[in-house]
């Protein structure tokens, strides 16, 4: 977005972002932070064009430690938002999830499909959290003429993620790293289908400056299904040596299977992914390394 020309203010609590992401952007005249947890007001002196609500924890350590706020995150946070869109006449584009489906009956999954999730569990909070998000964005549109579109992101990944916070791909890639062994959950036949960040950028910019009528719910993700044991494999020959593998429980609702139907999202907004999973966890691997290598050690899950 700065490339092109755009001012970018940047709204985050950091309570799961790092700022050293941030870091080679702080100079840049067009770039602001504002540490601000979106579930009080946002400073009325905001006057955005364009707003990308990327806001909650996504990882489900991190978002059930503190349940209750990632509910009030993704329905008190969103309605803050929506409310700056409608006082601006402002896009606004909310990143929801495939954890809309929950453990998923239908395979792969289409916009159409309603779901399968469950209201009283532990991951509920986030589940359920964006699927109100989702329903705000869908009233806010028909009630105040908002521009809201959906994206349904499914699991992404690349360099920057942190590397305590539990995700599959980063916690195997610091596991391997510093020889320890992969924490495999339950048999590790569960599958994910993982898209690299790169090309999930580009899907997120293609649906905000899509044409007004066309506002989702819109699948973002890679097609190419793996199981979990696959990713330990892959991990596995990226570190060069044979890794140990340990299993441990499978957490409650851990869904079963998850891959997007992304027919809609090639129709409308000409996009598919590009990286491979090959390409895009030896780039995540080389950037843990590289990130290892500075600082010596990690605190691991
Ligand atoms: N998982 C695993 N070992 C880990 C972390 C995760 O086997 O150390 C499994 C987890 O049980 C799930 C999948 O990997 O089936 C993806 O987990 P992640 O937390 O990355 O995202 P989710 O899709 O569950 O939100």
């Amino acid at each position: 977005m700065l490339t092109q020309g755009h001012q970018v203010i940047c709204v985050d609590n950091f309570l799961t972002g790092s700022a050293t992401n941030l870091a080679s952007l702080q100079d840049h005249p067009d770039f602001t932070v504002i540490q601000h947890d979106i579930i009080d007001p946002l400073p009325p002196s905001l006057r955005p064009t364009q707003i990308y609500n990327l806001a909650c924890a996504a990882s489900p350590r991190r978002y059930q430690a503190d349940p209750i706020h990632t509910l009030r995150t993704c329905v008190q946070g969103v309605f803050n938002l929506l409310e700056l869109a409608a006082a601006h006449d402002a896009r606004i584009l909310q990143a929801s999830t495939s954890e809309v489906y929950g453990d998923p009956e239908v395979h792969p999954q289409h916009e159409r499909y309603h779901g399968n999730v469950n209201p009283v569990g532990i991951r509920s909070c986030y589940d359920e959290g964006k699927r109100c998000a989702e329903t705000l964005m869908s009233d806010f549109s028909r009630m105040r003429g908002v521009t809201g579109k959906i994206a349904r992101i499914f699991n992404t990944y690349g360099p920057g993620m942190a590397p305590d916070d539990g995700r599959v791909v980063s916690t195997f890639i610091c596991q391997a790293l510093q020889n320890q062994a992969l924490t495999v959950y339950g048999d590790g036949s569960q599958t994910r289908s993982l898209c690299y960040v790169d090309d999930m950028i580009e899907g997120l910019m293609l649906l905000m400056n899509s044409v007004d009528t066309f506002r989702g719910p819109v699948n973002l993700g890679n097609t190419h299904e793996v199981s979990i044991m696959q990713i330990a494999q892959h991990v596995s020959r990226l570190a060069r040596q044979q890794v140990k593998v340990e299993f441990k429980p499978l957490p409650a609702d851990d869904p079963t299977v998850r891959c997007p139907d992304i027919t809609l999202a090639h129709h409308h907004l000409g996009w598919a992914p590009s990286v491979s999973i090959d390409e895009g966890l030896a780039r995540t691997f080389a950037h843990f390394e590289h990130t290892l290598k500075g600082t010596g050690t990690w605190p691991l899950p």
